[in-house]
């Protein structure tokens, strides 16, 4: 099989050209490298099944082997970054995935959409199942993601009606572990950095908001999963295990043994208050649940941290 995957050379996109890899398929990974990073690709270069194409998958891409798998992963996918980014978040949400569909259209090939929590918004129901529809600001600065999500859930499902192409939704809670940027600006980076240098740990808000984090090798299991199961409807992947941000802060500062102190910033705009998986669904149809806890995640990913800074 051969397989494409938009947003390669990203955190989650490189650990996806890995499992792929490992399962035998020949892999071209796609990115335009604003917020992914080539060194993540570093161990899979190599490979005669890997190819790397440099391109904004917003502008239409044209790919002449035969494909079997389209997955669409290209996206900032941090607030700091799609703060940054507004425009290539709305263009590669809507257009890239428009284009994404084309590929996968013309290859007759299955198709999987990475979308987000954050298509609930600042969640008024909790947990979340896949049937809440959510509760998003169109103009606030999160929208650009939100929104862009949101749309390409509805194209995704358009291509699906009207072409009836094989396609997949799961919809990503927050995800942890090597590879992720260390100034992605995303609460797990931030607290790993700061620490790890002694730095305050800046907790958003009074620390009361919630989240629930998953390992990336559990997520890119139910990834695997889904793209071949016979589903078209959204598919939550996370792990529900649900902490409130300044917990998370406590745990991080005893793993690493670290004597910072914690400083209170203001909360970012729309920022969710709770958010935490309902993955029944995921469970039955999958049989998929999450594998490493948090002890064991974070573990590792402290390593890989204290490896980047040289510690
Ligand atoms: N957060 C924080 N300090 C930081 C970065 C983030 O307290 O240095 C908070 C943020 O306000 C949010 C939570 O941590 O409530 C998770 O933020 P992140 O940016 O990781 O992703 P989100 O889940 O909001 O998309």
């Amino acid at each position: 099989m051969r397989t494409l995957i938009t947003g390669g050379a990203g955190f989650i996109g490189s650990h996806l050209c890995e499992r792929f890899l490992a399962e035998g398929h020949e892999v071209v990974a796609v990115d335009n490298l604003i917020t992914g990073n080539l060194e993540n690709l570093d161990p899979l270069r190599s490979n005669p099944r890997f190819r790397f194409v440099g391109h904004d998958i917003s502008n239409p891409l044209k790919i002449r082997e035969k494909l079997d798998n389209v997955l669409h992963f290209a996206s900032p996918a941090s607030p700091v970054d799609y703060l940054e980014f507004p425009i290539q978040t709305l263009k590669v949400g809507s257009l890239g995935t428009h284009n994404a569909l084309g590929i996968a259209k013309a290859h007759g090939a299955r198709f999987l959409l990475a979308s987000t929590s954050e298509v609930y918004g600042d969640p008024l129901e909790h947990p979340q199942t896949e049937r809440y529809w959510g509760n998003v600001n169109p103009v606030g600065v999160r929208g650009v993601y939100d929104e862009a999500k949101r749309f390409a859930e509805s194209m995704t499902m358009a291509y699906h009606r009207v072409h009836q192409l094989n396609t997949h939704i799961v919809r990503i809670f927050n995800t942890y572990g090597p590879r992720m940027r260390l100034n992605d600006g995303r609460v797990l980076p931030n607290f790993m950095y700061q620490a790890l240098r002694g730095e305050p740990i800046t907790v958003y808000g009074d620390g009361s908001q919630t989240r629930s984090f998953c390992y990336v090798t559990d997520l890119v299991e139910g990834i695997y999963r889904l793209l071949f199961a016979d589903f078209h409807d959204p598919v939550n992947l996370g792990n529900p295990a649900e902490i409130t941000i300044l917990e998370f802060a406590s745990e991080i500062l005893k793993l690493a043994g670290s004597i910072s102190a914690v400083t209170f910033k203001p909360l970012p705009e729309d920022d969710p208050k709770v958010r935490q998986p309902d993955i029944t669904r995921a469970r039955q149809l999958l049989g998929w649940e999450p594998k490493v806890g948090r002890d064991e995640g974070l573990r590792r990913t402290m390593d890989f941290f204290k490896l980047r800074l040289g510690k």
